[in-house]
C-alpha cells in the first residue's frame, strides 16, 4: 500500500504545558503503533513541528483528530505528499524540545537559533527533523 508523509505545524497554548507532552507521547505510542504511523514531533514554547507517515487513510484520520486538538492552536499543513520509503521507521514517535544542543541544530536551517517552523521550507523541515532524529537516536532519548 503506498505510503504518505504529512507535516504540520502549529502553536502551543497554555494546555500544552504541564503533562500534556507526556499524554500526546503515550496516545502516540499506543495509536500511532497500532496504526504502523511512525514521526517524529519537534517544539519549542511556541511552536510544533510533526511530521507523521504511514498509509494515506491512517494518516489523514490522525491528522483529523490532532487539528481538534485544543492543546495547540494556528494548525498549518507544511506538507502532504507521496512517499517511497519512510524516514522514522521504528519511531512511533520520536521528540526532541528546545534545549541548547538541539538549538545548534536548529541553527543550521534559520536565521537564528529561535525555532519558528513557520519560516521553513519543506526540505529544511525535513532535513532538521531528520537531524533530530539521528540527534535523540545518538543521545538514546526521543524515541517512543
Ligand atoms: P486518550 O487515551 O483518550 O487520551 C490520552 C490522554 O490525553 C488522556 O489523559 C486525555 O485526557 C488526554 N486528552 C486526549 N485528548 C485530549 C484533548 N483533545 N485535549 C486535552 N487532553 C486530551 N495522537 C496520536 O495518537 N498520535 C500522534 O502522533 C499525536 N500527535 C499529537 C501531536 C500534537 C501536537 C497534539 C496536540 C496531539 C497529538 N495527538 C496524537 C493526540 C490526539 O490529538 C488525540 O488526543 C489522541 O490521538 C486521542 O487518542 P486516544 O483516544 O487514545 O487518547
Amino acid at each position: 500500500m503506498a505510503l504518505v508523509r504529512l507535516i504540520y505545524t502549529s502553536k502551543t497554548n497554555p494546555a500544552f504545558a504541564g503533562n500534556a507532552l507526556e499524554q500526546i507521547l503515550e496516545s502516540s505510542r499506543v495509536n500511532n503503533s497500532k496504526q504502523f504511523i511512525t514521526g517524529c514531533l519537534f517544539f519549542n514554547k511556541n511552536f510544533i513541528i510533526q511530521y507523521l507517515e504511514g498509509g494515506a487513510v491512517q494518516v489523514n484520520q490522525l491528522y483529523n483528530r490532532i487539528v481538534q486538538d485544543k492543546r495547540h492552536t494556528d494548525i498549518r499543513l507544511m506538507d502532504y505528499a507521496w512517499i517511497d520509503k519512510r524516514l522514522f521507521a521504528g519511531w512511533s514517535m520520536g521528540f526532541a524540545a528546545d534545549t541548547t544542543a538541539t538549538r545548534k541544530i536548529f541553527v543550521n536551517y534559520a536565521e537564528t537559533d529561535s525555532f519558528n517552523p513557520l519560516n521553513l521550507p519543506v526540505d529544511a523541515a525535513i532535513h532538521l527533523l531528520r537531524d533530530l532524529k539521528d540527534f535523540a537516536g545518538a543521545h538514546q532519548t526521543g524515541q517512543s
